[in-house]
């Protein structure tokens, strides 16, 4: 059976080997909050695996492609370091990784937009994860709009990070009104998106994120937000046609377990819910032009 993973996070090496320093020289704050956070037990929330470690980690879990997601970094010139390195790691795994570009809008309108054609040409499949919310920009912002319209153009979804309103909260949360992902689907109507982590349920609380035919959605980190029930729940309304499975590695998502994060746990929990993964590949091929 073909599993996809449509949303997982790397960093280069520099980054990993001291996450902390490199953040902290870099000013990416809200990043070093959430990535370096350690739980009460003191285990770290996430690993920093090599492109090594994630292939070893698809293996396990029987994951064919995953498609690497950008960070929402708080400046321009981080998100160009990243997409360096997911070129990099595409061009030397073309049959198992797919990647997006992360941008920043603050680089300006003629840098945002030569960034989004690029990414086009160098064979990125869409445009994330970013944030808003969490980058410091409006989503009326005109460079941001205009990025998403080319975007719409060139056939690259995006992916959006989305928390739950009524989430538990957490060191470097940051709320995402769910009114703004609405407004972004209806004034960019020719632009897919994706809104990650089950769109923090949107859809469960308002039919017009079902009604609109460019919102879709992955399960990225579900089982640090929800129960097993949440694939049951969703699947009652939202079609797989409209859904991506994506883990979030390496987030650890299941603290209680022993061993290093991983992708198969997630898997396992899908199909005994009854996911047709196959289905969810579909999608994520069709969408993703893969
Ligand atoms: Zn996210």
């Amino acid at each position: 059976m073909r599993i996809i993973d449509a949303h997982v996070h790397l960093y280069p090496d520099e980054a990993n080997s001291d996450p902390v320093a490199w953040g902290t020289t870099n000013l990416e704050t809200h990043w070093v909050q959430l990535c370096t956070r350690r739980r009460k037990d003191g285990r770290p929330v996430q690993a920093f695996p090599s492109v090594e470690g994630l292939i070893r980690a698809m293996d396990e879990a029987g994951v064919e492609r995953t498609v690497l997601q950008g960070w929402y970094w708080q400046f321009p010139e981080n998100c160009a370091w990243q997409n360096r390195f997911y070129a990099r790691c595409v061009k030397e795994h073309p049959d198992r990784l797919s990647a997006f570009a992360t941008l920043h809008p603050g680089a300006g309108r003629g840098q945002t937009l030569a960034l989004v054609r690029s990414a086009r040409e160098q064979g990125f499949c869409g445009l994330g994860e970013l944030s808003p919310h969490s980058q410091g920009f409006d989503v009326a912002d005109p460079v941001f709009q205009s990025a998403m319209e080319l975007a719409g153009e060139l056939h690259l979804p995006v992916n959006l990070h989305v928390t739950e309103p009524q989430g538990r909260p957490y060191p470097g949360r940051v709320d995402t009104p769910l009114r703004d992902f609405l407004w972004l689907a209806r004034t960019f109507r020719g632009t897919n998106f994706i809104l990650a982590h089950w769109g923090g349920c949107l859809p469960l609380r308002d039919e017009e994120a079902v009604e609109a035919m460019n919102l879709f959605f992955d399960s990225a980190a579900s089982p640090l937000l929800y129960g097993p029930d949440i694939w049951r729940r969703f699947f009652a309304v939202v079609p797989p046609e409209r859904v991506l499975f994506g883990s979030d590695f390496p987030l650890d998502l299941y603290p209680g377990s022993e061993g290093e994060p991983g992708i198969a746990g997630l898997v396992r929990e899908a199909r005994e819910q009854g996911v047709d993964l196959e289905a969810l590949a579909a999608t994520t091929v069709r969408l993703l032009h893969l």
